[in-house]
């Protein structure tokens, strides 16, 4: 979409691009097109899409197919989406909405909550979700145990699913431009690799390790032992043989971390 073709839309409908919205549109076709084309959208598939805007996304999703539930929290851009494309659109936030039950997801994500929803995404599943977020969000997503990037959303997403950037969109596509450069990441989902005996508890351990970086697994657990509902003198004699006690975050691959989260609920819950 040329920049006067958004600017002239934007302008009929009388909406002035929102920070609160986070609404920046995209401007090439090319990167919507191929953003459409990696999602692999097949016979059968129900679609969802998240913050459609003027529908760059869009009309290349519904020429693949018609099975398609669009989610718009501004009602201007709602209602043009709906009367544009004839297309259903739920005027309201992707937030409160149910997410459910879609085996594509496409959205150029309004960025100051692509991490809420990503988390909301994740858990309600998905076979493809071609997700556009800020780099450095897009890197946090997909880096590897040991990196300097790999954290607590890392450990999140891939419990639930697998993840690579497949391009890097500089910020001049859109309009306005944003203060930050993009990626765009493909994630598929898969069955968690392991089964936590207590899945709360288990990212609980994700918190408290992630949020004591620089701590040994042992002395971040006993500096939390307020979430862990236990208190220091409980705690630490009981850590004689916890795995990994004297490793950092940052080098626990998820199945170790898992692995200290059924040693944790041996000794605390059994
Ligand atoms: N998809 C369009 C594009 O690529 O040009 C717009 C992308 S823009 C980054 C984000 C879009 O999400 C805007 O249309 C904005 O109004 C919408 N939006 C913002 N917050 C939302 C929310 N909580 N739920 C649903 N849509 C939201």
């Amino acid at each position: 979409m040329e920049i006067n073709e958004i600017k002239s839309k934007l302008g009929r409908l009388g909406i002035k691009p929102s920070k609160r919205f986070s609404q920046n549109f995209l401007i090439s076709e090319n990167i919507a097109r191929r953003q459409v084309e990696a999602a692999g959208i097949q016979d059968g598939d129900r679609v969802l899409e998240i913050g459609p805007g003027l529908g760059v996304l869009s009309k290349h999703i519904l020429d693949k197919t018609k099975n398609v539930q669009f989610i718009e929290k501004d009602p201007h851009l709602a209602g043009f989406i709906r009367e544009e494309y004839s297309a259903d659109v739920i005027s309201g936030d992707a937030m409160e909405e149910d997410l459910s039950g879609f085996d594509v997801v496409i959205a150029n994500l309004p960025y100051h909550i692509s991490s809420e929803i990503t988390v909301r995404l994740l858990e309600a599943g998905f076979r493809t979700a071609i997700l556009m977020f800020q780099k450095e969000f897009a890197v946090h997503l997909t880096a590897s145990p040991g990196s300097r990037d790999y954290s607590r959303i890392t450990v999140f997403r891939e419990f639930y699913s697998d993840a690579e950037i497949i391009m890097e969109v500089p910020k001049s596509n859109y309009y306005p431009v944003p203060k930050v450069d993009s990626c765009i990441v493909k994630l598929e989902g898969h069955e968690p690799p392991f089964q936590p005996r207590d899945i709360d508890q288990f990212f609980k351990i994700v918190r408290i390790l992630f949020s004591h970086k620089k701590r040994t697994v042992r002395n971040a657990l006993v500096s939390e032992t307020g979430v862990l509902g236990t208190t220091k003198e409980e705690l630490k004699p009981l850590l004689t043989d916890l795995p990994f006690a004297d490793e950092r975050a940052f080098n626990l691959p998820p199945e170790k971390i898992y692995e200290i989260s059924e040693y944790v609920y041996k000794i605390l819950k059994e």
